[in-house]
């Protein structure tokens, strides 16, 4: 289901609205989203897999993910996106979702509004010579350091705000086990999973191997693959 939901979500949002050069309409909000487009409380869930794409984990990461049939949201940085534009292609080919998730992996608290600003541009270019009119429909602030900045700026690019309601922690590499068991912990309906294929220098098979163990586990209990929300 790919139903965008409103209501509470936008009482207080700002809305940009801008035309893609598809020429839909797409617009985002502000409000970072931790819930599917089907909403919380629901069978549905949106995985989310940050810091890629490179070579080896995305690759592995997309075989299982074409195998479960499951269409997942790529938080790609935009220097990856630069050395790796075939993984680009292969996650839009497939049918997944592109987020931003800045060009250098800098935490934008850290940067000046100008910075912030030309950091998810440069970003958001990359991509796009990577993948000419691709639709990248989310934006994710490094490290969770959202800033109004860069929310405004995403959202004025039609790009929402995604974080996440379920972190599996598996950037820290704790063996699939402990990510497994922090999925089952946090996870409810609706919920949006963070996870990593990234970056090339840190090895992302434990990632991996949870990552099949997840999807089993929603699959044998009737969750189905979804997006996060898009607002506005
Ligand atoms: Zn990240």
């Amino acid at each position: 289901m790919r139903t965008v939901l409103k209501g509470a979500w936008v009482a207080t949002a700002m809305t940009a609205a801008f035309v893609t050069a598809a020429g839909t309409a797409s617009a985002a909000t502000t409000d970072v989203v931790t819930a599917t487009a089907t909403g919380a409380g629901t069978r549905s869930f949106a995985l989310t897999i940050d810091d890629g794409p490179s070579p080896t984990w995305t690759n592995q990461v997309l075989d299982l993910l074409k195998e479960r049939e499951v269409k997942a949201t790529f938080c790609v940085i935009g220097d990856h996106a630069r050395q790796y534009p075939d993984l680009i292609r292969r996650i839009v080919d497939e049918g997944h979702s592109l987020c931003n998730h800045s060009m250098h992996h800098v935490n934008p608290t850290t940067q000046s509004p100008d910075q912030q600003r030309a950091d998810i541009q440069e970003a958001s270019d990359a991509i796009h010579a990577a993948a000419p009119g691709a639709s990248i429909d989310f934006y994710r602030a490094p490290e969770g350091g959202w800033t109004e900045d860069a929310k405004q700026y995403a959202a004025s690019q039609g790009m929402q705000p995604i974080g996440w309601s379920v972190d599996t922690e598996d950037w820290r590499r704790p063996g699939a086990d402990a990510i497994f068991e922090n999925y089952k912990r946090a996870f409810q309906g609706g919920g949006v999973i963070l996870m990593h294929d990234g970056s090339q220098e840190n090895d992302r098979s434990q990632s991996v191997e949870a990552m099949g163990r997840i999807l089993e586990d929603l699959s044998n209990n009737g969750y189905y693959d979804d997006r996060p929300a898009v607002l506005g």
